[in-house]
């Protein structure tokens, strides 16, 4: 396979890293990639929306294999533009059609093909201008708090969670008619308020059948005990440990099982990963939200606990086969500390020379995220800067691991949480 994978933060780099391992890898290209995915392949410059330049780079470049990382090609309809080009349609996107990654682009579309497939969700309503008033109405008789979301993508910041009935009117009339996150808040879905601890579940998709991966949890605020503003993601865990066998029954019938069977019977194109964003009330999974991608830390986590090859398993997804597949999870459990720029998720500055990154090791991987090469040298380039991945029997092993590394590691104005995970140990 020659592979161009789009994007530039730590999930790519581990997806790298993943793929490269594989036999079937013959060339690997990261558009436009970091100093860490630099280590696998080749990056080239190229933006991950700009679909022409990347048309021209497949065609010269004789790529058979697309892999988007992020979710912003795929909701842009990478995988449409490709099927729909006569020059491009013989090589597969690794992701679900531009409908298909409504899921992730849209929140009122996922809450709808939940509702037709009975999967259990948070009781919603949504509203719009037209039904604006009726909006107003609705919220002053909501029960405390109140979930508000935007409808689409809002960098992550398209939800708000409020405890008084005013604050929540006050916050949907800006979503609504003051375009508070532009066109995405155009629409505003209204959900009840669930309250118990969340996890990530993955699965590889072919659109008929699907494979279960690792699970993960993801750390989000920047504080430690999880609180402060929130990030992309400071840390992960995987297996989580309350995924027990009975609970992860109840996600494979309830949640998995409906929404594969789901898409096949709408006949939604659904090639790639589906990304649970589950929350556990009680011992019952409710799902919060989906994506149409990895997560970014859970990747950094489950890609070094998933033993299969990873792009065997895309082939399988690519032949329609995938259900003679089974997977092999590392028995060990992984956790991922980041190391962020200080300021970040607020201002931060960039170019910092980043020192003492280990070699990796058979229990312990640096993916980066915000990084590129400069000089000799490895400078900061963005907010979340590197993730420190390690193994271990044992979950307190493996942070206290992925802690001195991440003491060790040094660059300017360094900081990170030193409690991923801290529910467990
Ligand atoms: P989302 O973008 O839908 O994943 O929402 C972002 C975060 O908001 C989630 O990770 C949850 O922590 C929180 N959240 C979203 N929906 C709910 C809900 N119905 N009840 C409680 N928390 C929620």
């Amino acid at each position: 396979m020659k592979i161009l994978l789009l994007g530039s933060g730590g999930r790519e780099h581990a997806l790298a890293w993943k793929m490269t391992q594989s036999t079937l890898c013959e060339q690997l290209f990261i558009a436009p990639g970091n100093a860490g995915t630099a280590q696998h392949g080749q990056n080239v410059d190229i933006a991950v929306s700009d679909f022409e330049k990347i048309k021209a780079f497949c065609l010269e470049n004789a790529i058979t294999l697309v892999v988007p990382g992020s979710e912003e090609p795929l909701v842009k309809g990478i995988y449409d533009f490709f099927q729909q080009d006569e020059a491009l349609k013989h090589i597969p996107v690794m992701g679900p059609s531009a409908y298909a990654a409504q899921l992730e682009g849209s929140k009122a579309f996922a809450k709808q093909f939940m509702s037709r497939h009975n999967i259990p969700t948070a009781a919603y309503r949504e509203f719009d201008e037209s039904t604006y008033e009726e909006g107003v109405a609705y919220l002053r008789q909501h029960t405390t708090p109140i979930v508000l979301k935007a409808d689409g993508l809002a960098a992550g910041k398209g939800v708000v969670i409020l405890e008084d009935r005013e604050a929540a009117v006050t916050e949907f009339t800006q979503m609504i008619r003051e375009a508070k996150f532009g066109d995405a808040s155009k629409k505003v879905v209204v959900e009840q308020f669930l309250s118990g601890i969340e996890l990530s579940v993955f699965v590889l998709t072919d659109g008929k059948s699907y494979q279960l991966l690792p699970s993960a949890k993801d750390y989000k605020r920047i504080g430690e005990g999880d609180t402060g503003l929130n990030t992309g993601g400071m840390g992960a865990v995987s297996p989580v440990p309350f995924a027990d066998k009975v609970f992860m029954d109840q996600v494979i019938e309830q949640v998995v099982k409906p929404t594969v069977d789901g898409l096949a019977k709408e006949n939604i194109v659904y090639n790639g990963f589906i990304f649970f964003g589950l929350i556990n009330v009680d011992g019952a999974p409710f799902v919060i939200e989906y994506n149409c991608r990895m997560g970014d830390p859970e990747t950094e986590v489950v890609m070094p606990r998933l033993q299969n090859d990873l792009l065997e398993l895309f082939q399988s997804v690519i032949d329609g086969k995938l259900s003679a597949q089974k997977i092999y999870e590392d028995s060990r459990v992984a956790t991922t500390v980041m190391l962020v720029a200080g300021g970040y998720p607020e201002a931060y500055e960039k170019g910092k020379v980043i020192t003492n990154i280990p070699a990796p090791t058979q229990d312990q991987l640096v993916f980066q995220a915000g990084t590129k090469a400069s000089g000799g040298e490895i400078l900061t380039n963005g907010g979340r800067v590197l993730t420190i991945t390690s193994l271990a029997s044992d979950l307190g092993i493996a942070l206290s691991h992925s802690r001195q590394t991440a003491e060790s590691i040094d660059f300017e104005g360094k900081y990170y949480r030193r409690d991923i995970g801290f529910e467990f140990v």
